[in-house]
């Protein structure tokens, strides 16, 4: 389902990827592990056309994100065709970002209606089902500020259902949460791989890793240095740079 090839991405003078190669197969969960500054959430955002690579392409569904070619050239896609790759790429962030002054109701069917023409009605009706889904059935009329940080970012992947995503990326979801808050969200996305959803996860949670994913892969330096089943990758590592990661957050 997602095809990455070569991407590369500098800030100012700072390589920041360096040439990345990644594939995620539909209904599959990929993790990807990395020490601070290697490059996880430059490649999470280029993978929905947030950042724009220097070099490389990104492919969703069998279609290029935010680029088309045009006389054998590459160029740019226009706003409106990045706006419908977006939406059907849903993004689970560490800070949650909810709209604050909309009910937990309101910001699962604001895009729905904006975005996609979603009568409201019916927008309303499968928000009530998604909340049911990520265990907050009887919260839609709460703001934000009333519900935990575990709650929040279920309410946060409840939203990112809402659009029908093909994929979800997940960044640090569980890294701003209390630890006795972690279990609850990931329990959520475990439920959300079982049922078969394509997932690209930023995590530093190894037994999630270990449990749900179908590849780990590393990065290090904007550099994919070591990528396989999780059994493997999580106890035989073969890359230096990844025993070291390893080493570090077991
Ligand atoms: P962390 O684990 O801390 O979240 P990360 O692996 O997600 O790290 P990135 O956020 O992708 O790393 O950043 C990689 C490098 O790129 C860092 O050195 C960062 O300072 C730099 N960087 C990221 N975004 C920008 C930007 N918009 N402008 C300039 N530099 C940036
Ligand atoms: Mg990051």
């Amino acid at each position: 389902l997602v095809r990455i090839r070569g991407l590369r991405k500098s800030f100012g003078g700072q390589v920041v990827l360096d040439g990345v190669d990644l594939d995620v197969h539909q209904g599959e969960v990929a993790v990807l592990l990395g020490p601070s500054g290697s490059g996880k959430s430059t490649l999470l955002r280029t993978v929905n056309h947030l950042e724009r690579p220097d070099a490389g392409v990104v492919e969703v569904g069998g279609e290029l994100v935010g680029h088309r070619y045009h006389g054998g050239r590459l160029h740019e896609s226009g706003p409106r065709t990045i706006a419908r790759q977006r939406a059907g790429i849903g993004m689970v962030f560490q800070q949650f970002n909810l709209f604050p002054h909309l009910s937990v109701l309101d910001n699962l069917v604001e895009a729905p209606v904006a975005v996609r023409g979603v009568p409201r009605r019916q927008a309303a009706a499968r928000a009530r089902d998604l909340l049911e889904r990520v265990g907050l059935a009887g919260r839609e009329d709460a703001f934000p500020r009333q519900l935990s940080g575990g709650q929040q970012q279920r309410v946060a992947i409840a939203r990112a259902l809402a659009m029908e995503p093909q994929l979800l990326l997940f960044d640090e979801p569980t890294s701003a949460l209390d630890p006795e808050l972690v279990g609850e969200v990931l329990a959520v996305m475990k439920d959300l791989a079982r049922s078969g959803m394509t997932m690209l996860v930023v995590t530093h949670e190894i037994a999630f890793a270990r449990e749900v994913a179908d590849t780990v892969v590393f990065l290090d330096g904007g550099r994919i240095v070591e990528s396989g089943a999780p059994e493997r990758v999580l106890t035989d590592p073969r890359h230096e740079r990844s025993r070291a990661f390893l080493a570090a957050v077991l």
